[in-house]
């Protein structure tokens, strides 16, 4: 059994709540009014990412496929109002709450360090107090913050700012992004996979979980 984490880094949207569908829906439905339905692995590929990087690569995509030239403004005035709906409601993801409890109740420090903006972010929590516990957040928007996943600025940031090594935290990720930049950052990395994504899309050593609440932490 490894040693107990000196910290506990964790991803927000399709890791403690159930926000991806809602994102993925979103997305969707934006980039189709402008002509270009996305792919299931296209839609996987945005996971993670932070929502500007997210609005360049669809404002890509819809351009290569000839549709008509439109701004990242004209892309997020339709997908916004979309998302902003549904992830006012998004549910936890099963054994979310249990294992943030679990960290306090073991007194092992916690961040969140996700891509996405201070002010979505607050909309997303509402609902969940328990995610208050975790008093350390990183968000997309971070001024404090370099790059964005797949960088692993995040996930170092929070390190930084919790006061532990990189190295000795346990990141807990659902996107390969994150995953990417939480492996950049050194973290053992634990990740949820997604529906119809299995363990060997990810590097070795690689902690993979099929939910939340297969994580033993001592
Ligand atoms: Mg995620």
């Amino acid at each position: 059994m490894p040693q107990r984490p000196a910290a506990c880094l964790f991803d927000l949207d399709g890791l403690l709540l159930d926000t991806e569908p809602a994102h993925a829906r979103a997305w969707q439905e934006a980039s189709t009014r402008f002509g270009r339905p996305l792919a299931g692995a296209e839609l996987l590929s945005l996971r993670g990412r932070r929502r500007l990087d997210c609005a360049s690569q669809v404002q890509q995509w819809i351009i290569a496929a000839g549709g008509a030239p439109l701004s990242v403004q004209e892309l997020l005035a339709v997908r916004q109002p979309i998302a902003e709906a549904l992830l006012a409601t998004a549910p936890a993801m099963p054994g979310a709450e249990v294992l943030v409890r679990r960290c306090v109740a073991l007194g092992i420090p916690m961040a969140l360090a996700t891509s996405s903006a201070q002010q979505a972010v607050a909309v997303k929590v509402a609902p969940h107090p328990w995610l208050t516990l975790i008093r350390e957040r990183v968000h997309g928007d971070d001024p404090d913050l370099g790059g964005g996943k797949p960088a692993p600025d995040p996930f170092l940031l929070a390190a930084r700012r919790l006061g532990v090594a990189p190295t000795a935290c346990w990141a807990f990720e659902d996107s390969s992004a994150g995953v990417a930049a939480a492996l950049g950052a050194g973290c053992r990395v634990h990740v949820l996979l997604p529906p119809g994504v299995g363990c060997q899309a990810y590097p070795e050593g690689v902690i993979c979980l099929n939910s939340l609440e297969e994580v033993e932490l001592d």
